[in-house]
């Protein structure tokens, strides 16, 4: 396995295989990897003949600098857990190779990154999808494998490749889970025990509008109340946003659901009552299929 910290070893590396017929896969991550992220590589793995993971925690789609100081790092366990699912060439840049000291060039969404996540955390996906911009053009993949756990950036992902016109397939991988139902997250690392089991309101609120679903219900409105009350059970989960969309355009839904809707929420993890600590921001969603 190598690793390879500059662009241009890594595009000349692209042009090689390239050259030599051979597909390359990529699967872009934040590092601090889990089994969600090698999820991703085994997709790749099935589709093309190399596969390529970077690490790059990108700064410019943090709106919060302290969410950035947050966020777990674990790079020595990461290149075993690359190299035991074998992976062929991790990317790993320095934050200045990725972004000139003058950089002024951005790639935007336009307004299927306003909502939910777009919403709450502003310039977020600029910096997303700025980012995944220079990974598709310093990798030179055939395929890039992106988690259903972002629904929203894979949906931004895959409107920027079409109007952009890049040669490259977009791929999506299913959330992967605890045994408890908890969606992977590098940021679970960050939940004390408590914040840890209450969590589980996040997935425990789609499992039950599901179940409402398949009992019937369509309305909006009482799928959301539902959704709310559930996590309302967690004292120490504050809503961020729980919403209904249309799963290509995120468009809102209508007041009667007919048709596969995409269930989003996010939620803030707050420390204990009074104490310092870190808030832990974590999403999850579902696509509902009403019954015909
Ligand atoms: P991150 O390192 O969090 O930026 O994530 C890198 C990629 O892994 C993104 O495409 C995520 O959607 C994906 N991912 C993160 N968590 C999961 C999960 N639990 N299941 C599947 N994919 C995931």
């Amino acid at each position: 396995m190598r690793v390879i910290r500059h662009v241009a070893e890594l595009q000349q590396l692209a042009d090689r295989e390239r050259s030599l017929g051979r597909s390359i896969g990529l699967v872009p991550t934040m590092g601090a990897l889990h089994a969600g992220h090698l999820s991703l590589v085994e997709e790749a793995r099935r589709r093309t003949d190399r596969v390529w993971l970077s690490i790059f925690v990108n700064p410019t789609q943090f709106d919060d600098p302290k969410d950035m100081d947050a966020y777990p790092s674990t790079f020595e366990a990461d290149l075993r857990a690359c190299r035991e699912a074998g992976v062929d060439v991790v990317f790993a840049p320095g934050p200045d190779e990725m972004y000139e000291p003058n950089s002024q060039t951005w790639v935007d969404v336009d307004t299927i990154t306003r909502p939910l996540c777009g919403a709450a955390r502003p310039g977020h996906f600029r910096g997303v999808i700025t980012i995944v911009t220079k990974l598709l053009l310093a990798a030179k993949p055939h395929v890039a494998v992106f988690g259903e756990k972002d629904f929203q950036q894979l949906a931004v992902i895959r409107r920027m490749v079409r109007d952009l016109g890049f040669d490259v397939e977009i791929v999506a991988g299913p959330i992967v889970r605890e045994a408890d139902g908890l969606a992977l997250s590098s940021r679970n690392v960050n939940l004390d025990a408590e914040a840890r089991r209450q969590a589980l309101v996040l997935c425990q609120a789609l499992d039950a509008a599901e179940r409402a679903i398949a009992a019937g219900e369509t309305r909006s409105e009482a799928l959301l109340q539902l959704v709310k009350l559930e996590i309302g059970k967690a004292p120490r989960a504050e809503i961020d946003y729980a919403e209904l969309r249309d799963p290509e355009s995120l468009e809102a839904a209508p007041p009667e659901l007919d048709r596969a809707t995409l269930l989003a929420v996010a939620v803030f993890m707050r420390p204990p009552g009074g104490a310092a600590g870190t808030t832990v921001r974590l999403i999850d969603n579902r696509v509902l299929r009403p019954q015909q």
